[in-house]
């Protein structure tokens, strides 16, 4: 591979034999592939383990496509999620693959735009887009989807998409009083309960054990890289950060695992000898809001375009994902099924009201990541993201701390007004 280029690998007769629509997805592919190495590839002082990152990506559509198809021809189900609550702990200890999809690419919003309203999220858009085109070898590839209650844009999209492929609905409560944690769980014993029907794998105390420590131990990686993060200089940049956290919804979680240690090692390297990616005077922004899904890397690239720093994302692609383990201590099936569901009544998501540990968190996590500002993100007509940026506006001004929110979508049409913006806000934190 060469270090400035990278080609995303082609397959056209797997992607045939999935109903892929091959013409049109082989332009996306060489888009994907440009974009990629003028983001990734020309970054200086990049760490040697972000090789193992580079080649995933370069086999995006092609080595993870072949595994999943061997492991359905081995009956075992591919799962396809759109949100952190969908617990993938369940899915694994039923043998089966969890793939967070993305809808992260404008390519396929038009095609949506064709049947959905054009003022939704651009998430759901891009989302349901990838399907109707069938234009994703992950969407083709996946057995059912499991899609939940969070947003109307959502719960109402999934009633369309179980016209394409079969979509079950996990509801979400939107509170977090004891009553709306009892329904939870009933929630998650019944996803249960579906996962072991479509599998024809009845989860025992054991399965849902290992699974829950396979996946605990990925969430510990990610806390470790996010902790290396926190120091000055940064030792990776924000761009490979959020990437790292944008593959760990698909690749293979022991084989990610593996690779995002051993990359932590040589960071850990880079910290004690104090060298990092950027200058230890650039600007240490700290990222908050919506989730940036595959291949959304326009506010990274703009911000370490300009000479900040990225430091963290408080996001479900990022610390929302990552920062709460489940319990390991649980010896049978109803405790282990208990504590998982309190990890995930965790999860404080925008959906939530009030949703007062949001905030708290996001000062919270400032702190820890030794970020100078932070940038609050919603995609365009995310109400309660956008909403919530408020109360998060309240909060950073009576803790001192430097707030800019933007509102955006995939289209390159508002980079220019994004980059004046920022580019202020960075001089802002410079000149504190
Ligand atoms: S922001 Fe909310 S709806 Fe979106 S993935 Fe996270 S938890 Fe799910
Ligand atoms: S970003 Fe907001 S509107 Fe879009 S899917 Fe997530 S919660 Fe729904």
């Amino acid at each position: 591979m060469d270090a400035k280029t990278i080609e995303i690998k082609s397959y056209p007769e797997m992607w045939e034999s999935l109903g892929v629509n091959v013409e049109r997805f082989e332009k996306m592919r060489c888009v994907m592939g440009d974009m990629y190495s003028k983001t990734f590839l020309m970054q200086d002082k990049r760490p040697a383990g972000m090789d193992y990152f580079d080649y995933t990506i370069s086999e995006i559509h092609g080595a993870r496509v072949a595994e999943l198809v061997e492991a359905k021809k081995s009956k075992r189900p591919v799962v396809g999620t759109f949100c952190v609550f969908v617990p993938e702990e369940i899915i694994v200890a039923a043998g089966g693959i969890c793939i967070g999809l993305c809808g992260g690419s404008q390519g396929p919003v038009p095609d949506a735009e064709r049947i959905l309203p054009r003022n939704i999220c651009p998430m759901v858009k891009s989302a349901y887009g990838f399907k109707v085109a069938k234009v994703c070898p992950y969407f083709q590839a996946v057995d059912f989807v499991y899609g939940e209650t969070t947003c109307d844009a959502k719960k109402k999209t999934w009633e369309l998409l179980d016209r394409e492929v079969p979509t079950y609905v996990m509801e979400i409560p939107q509170m977090k009083r004891e009553r709306d944690k009892a329904l939870w769980l009933e929630e998650v014993k019944d996803f249960k309960t579906t996962i072991e029907d479509k599998s024809g794998h009845a989860i025992s105390a054991d399965d849902l054990a290992n699974a829950i420590s396979l996946i605990n131990g990925k969430r510990r990686a990610l806390q470790r890289l996010n902790r290396l993060r926190s120091h000055t200089p940064a030792p990776i940049s924000g761009k490979d950060g959020l990437l790292i956290e944008q593959i760990a919804f698909y690749d293979d979680p022991t084989r990610f695992t593996q690779k995002l240690n051993d990359l932590c090692d040589e960071l850990e390297e880079r910290v004690k000898s104090g060298f990092g990616v950027a200058p230890s005077s650039s600007p240490r922004i700290m990222v908050s809001g919506t989730p940036m899904a595959l291949p959304n890397w326009k506010i990274h690239n703009i911000v370490e375009t300009l000479g900040g720093v990225i430091v963290n994302e408080e996001s479900c692609i990022g610390t929302r994902y990552f920062k709460d383990l489940i319990d390991e201590e649980g010896a049978d099936m109803d405790r282990m099924l208990a504590d998982l569901t309190d990890r995930y009544m965790k999860i404080d998501c925008s959906c939530f009201t009030p949703n007062n540990e949001r905030i708290d968190q996001v000062i919270r996590e400032y702190k820890e990541s030794n970020a100078q500002g932070i940038l609050h993100y919603c995609l365009q007509f995310c109400h309660t993201y956008n909403i919530e940026a408020v109360r998060l506006r309240e909060a950073c001004e009576k803790e001192g701390v430097p707030f800019l929110a933007v509102e955006s979508d995939y289209s390159p049409e508002d980079v220019g007004q994004l980059q004046t913006r920022i580019e202020a806000f960075l001089e802002q934190i410079r000149e504190a």
